[in-house]
């Protein structure tokens, strides 16, 4: 049955105070040594106290339940949401991903604008009813596929002109084509055109960068012709903190639905990403969701989720599935990783996690895995996308159960250790 929809409702459920519980130490900072708090965030607090004009613009900062409402699509975050970027989680049914847990998935406007292409996206009333898929969906704005995969020919304020990847044609997306193309796929959830600065970039060059996408959010915000979905802003600025907070205020004065956080886990260190988070979150405004995009790192997962970030998405657990490499339990592995094909796994009948409740899990030996991996069976996709899928579902779920319980910052140590061994 095909969901009714509407305009996303946003409900905070539980809000834990990560920068009152660090100030009185509450909790051992040792077990928050991975996010670096220090620097910029210290540098956010001062200004509350000194900047009286901005007072009201900044908010405590720590870990969240949020509900998200599209009709009769209720879900609570934080949560991960498997890609799909061409309108099918690759390798698995909607089915799959349904029954895992999850009832919100990303499409890509990009590809999906390029094929099969959106006259067909509006014979059959968008991409819900095309792919089949009961939840919602979000859709990116193809700025950072312009980016990465096309041949640029044109960038300038009106929009990107680009060769496409599959036959080479040229195509021109705008703020407001992109609004248009959105809207025929019908996602509940669409992103503004963005330009995706490049990395590294001079702060003067991340300035000009997050400058035009200012503007091109705006174009966007006014370009919408069906109100009654959702539209996120998104946040740029390179790696400076200081242009990541002028882009929020910049995005504040448009009513956006939700806000994501972009131009991040582009070839930065990982306590680089911290850094700019923890400089970026006292300013993201506190009664609307929160994305950060293209991240789902295990470890990046619960340090972003400790800062307060509600949505995640990456293309990561199924594309290392389809090599092999699954995500597992401290239990499983000290190093929280698992490569199918070793030669260690050959008559293992061991499941890959013994405490993972996955259809894989349940039924299958790594033994089997193995073989089928080694013989090229398409059926191994499928079954380590389930399991890299439930791991992220698992862990999520966990981390909202310990918010919701009040438990979290004495659970951290346990969730960290379990979920991603590799990173203490
Ligand atoms: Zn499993």
């Amino acid at each position: 049955m095909l969901p009714n929809r509407n305009l996303i409702e946003f409900s905070l459920i539980k809000s834990l105070e990560l920068n009152k519980d660090f100030k009185t130490g509450k909790y051992d900072t040792a077990d928050l040594k991975s996010l670096d708090l220090e620097q910029e965030f210290s540098v956010a607090l001062e200004k509350k106290a000194a900047v009286e004009s901005e007072r009201d613009l900044l908010h405590t900062v720590g870990p969240r339940i949020t509900k998200l409402k599209f009709g009769n699509i209720e879900l609570e975050t934080p949560i991960f949401m498997p890609v799909g970027t061409v309108g099918s989680v690759k390798s698995l049914s909607p089915e799959d991903v349904y029954s895992i847990g999850y009832r919100l998935i990303l499409g890509n406007t990009y590809h999906l604008n390029l094929r099969p292409g959106m006259e067909l996206m509006r014979d059959f009333g968008g991409l819900h009813q095309f792919m089949r898929w009961p939840g919602a969906i979000l859709t990116d704005s193809g700025g950072f596929q312009v980016m990465s995969l096309a041949k640029i020919r044109k960038l300038n304020e009106e929009g990107a002109t680009f060769a496409n990847h599959i036959n080479g044609a040229k195509i021109t997306l705008t703020p407001e084509s992109v609004v248009g193309i959105q809207e025929d796929i019908d996602s509940d959830i669409q992103m503004v055109l963005d330009e995706c600065t490049s990395y590294p970039a001079t702060h003067a060059e991340a300035k000009a960068s997050m400058e035009r996408s200012m503007r091109w959010a705006q174009r966007a915000r006014e370009a919408r012709k069906n109100k009654n979905r959702a539209q996120f802003g998104i946040v740029q600025g390179g790696m400076y903190g200081d242009l990541r907070v002028q882009s929020i205020k910049e995005l504040r004065k448009n009513d956006f639905e939700g806000f994501a956080i972009g131009g991040l886990s582009v070839g930065e260190s990982k306590r680089e990403m911290r850094r700019l988070l923890s400089a970026t979150m006292p300013w993201m405004p506190h009664d609307k969701p929160r994305y950060l995009m293209g991240v789902g790192a295990p470890d990046d997962l619960i340090d972003s989720i400790m800062l307060g970030i509600d949505m995640f998405d990456c293309v990561m657990p199924t594309r290392n599935a389809r090599n092999g490499s699954v995500f597992v339990r401290s239990t499983a592995s000290a190093n929280g990783k698992m490569q199918i094909k070793n030669a260690a796994h050959k008559a293992s009948k061991e499941p890959l996690d013994s405490n993972c409740s996955c259809y894989t899990c349940k039924n299958y030996s790594r033994a089997y895995l193995r073989h089928l991996f080694v013989a090229e069976e398409l059926l191994v996709f499928r079954l380590l996308s389930i399991h890299n899928l439930q791991f992220l579902y698992d862990l999520t779920e966990e981390m909202r159960e310990a918010i919701r319980t009040g438990r979290i910052f004495e659970e951290l140590p346990n969730i960290r250790k379990k979920y991603a061994p590799g990173s203490i």
